[in-house]
């Protein structure tokens, strides 16, 4: 079943001489429980197009399906409960907030909704001790490590059962380090919880984490590849030829 499925999506920015096409005519399907990475040079359109999927952005025409459910055409009442059921986010900064625990940031999605208590209390309790968070769970974000709040920030997405998690260029501001455990982390929600994932990144490492890769340029999807069974230094190389020959940034290790 497919969880996302866009339709010639258009995204143009002001007006004639000045107009700039973002998005220029994309389509592409995500299935669920799908770890897709839309990889691109800076300007290629990257993050209007996750915008325009979770709605912060309207499309110039196209349309964008999320479970089945034309989100271009969506009224304000059902925009809001869109926003709120079927789409969760990976921030590059993590927007936690300072003055509630790590505990509260982790079920702030869940109280927003009104959630009973005990449902919230079980959810929060299993999802603590998956993400190994137990321990810190009564601290504020500033007291805990960098790995710690990347950790309770994915909590968080997850714990909605969102249909969709969406990340742009989220080890962005990480050292390569803590980039590669954010990514093995976004990799264990897909595996073991099922989670549809569509993270945008500039960085052929960070991409190479997917199950499948789509490369943009100039707004528009010129090459796609999936992992399948390949080895991951040979997906790697893959993705880096790829983004070579299209002339994407040179990457040096
Ligand atoms: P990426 O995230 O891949 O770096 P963007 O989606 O931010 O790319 O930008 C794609 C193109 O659209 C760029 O040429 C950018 O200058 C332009 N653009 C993005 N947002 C706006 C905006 N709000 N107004 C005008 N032009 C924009
Ligand atoms: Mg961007």
């Amino acid at each position: 079943m497919e969880i996302l499925r866009l339709n010639n999506v258009v995204k143009i920015y002001g007006k004639g001489s000045a107009a700039t096409k973002a998005v220029d005519g994309i389509s592409f399907g995500v299935a669920k429980s799908e770890f897709v990475t839309i990889m691109g040079a800076s300007g290629s359109g990257k993050t209007t197009l996750l915008n325009l999927i979770a709605t912060i952005d309207i499309v110039s025409c196209g349309s964008i399906f999320v479970d089945g459910l034309d989100i271009t055409v969506l009224g304000e009442k059902a925009l809001a409960d869109y926003r709120r059921d079927k789409v969760g986010f990976v921030f590059q900064e993590y927007n936690l907030l300072d003055t509630l625990t790590v505990y509260e940031n982790i079920v702030l999605p869940l109280s927003l909704r009104n959630t009973p208590k005990k449902e919230i209390t079980e959810k929060a309790d299993g999802i603590l001790k998956t993400f190994d968070i137990v321990p810190i769970k009564d601290q504020f974000p500033h007291e805990i490590s960098g790995g710690e709040r990347q950790r309770t920030a994915c909590a968080r997405a997850l714990i909605t059962n969102p249909s969709l998690i969406m990340a742009d260029e989220p080890t962005g501001a990480l050292d390569s380090k803590n980039s590669k455990n954010l990514m093995k982390l976004l990799q264990f929600m897909n595996a073991s919880y099922g989670a549809t994932i569509l993270a945008v990144t500039h960085d052929p490492v960070v991409a190479s984490y997917a199950n499948r890769v789509l490369f943009l340029k100039d707004g528009k999807i010129y090459n796609e590849i999936l992992k399948g069974k390949k080895a991951d230094d040979i997906f790697f190389r893959e993705i880096l030829d790829i983004n070579t020959a299209a002339g994407g940034e040179r990457y040096v290790r």
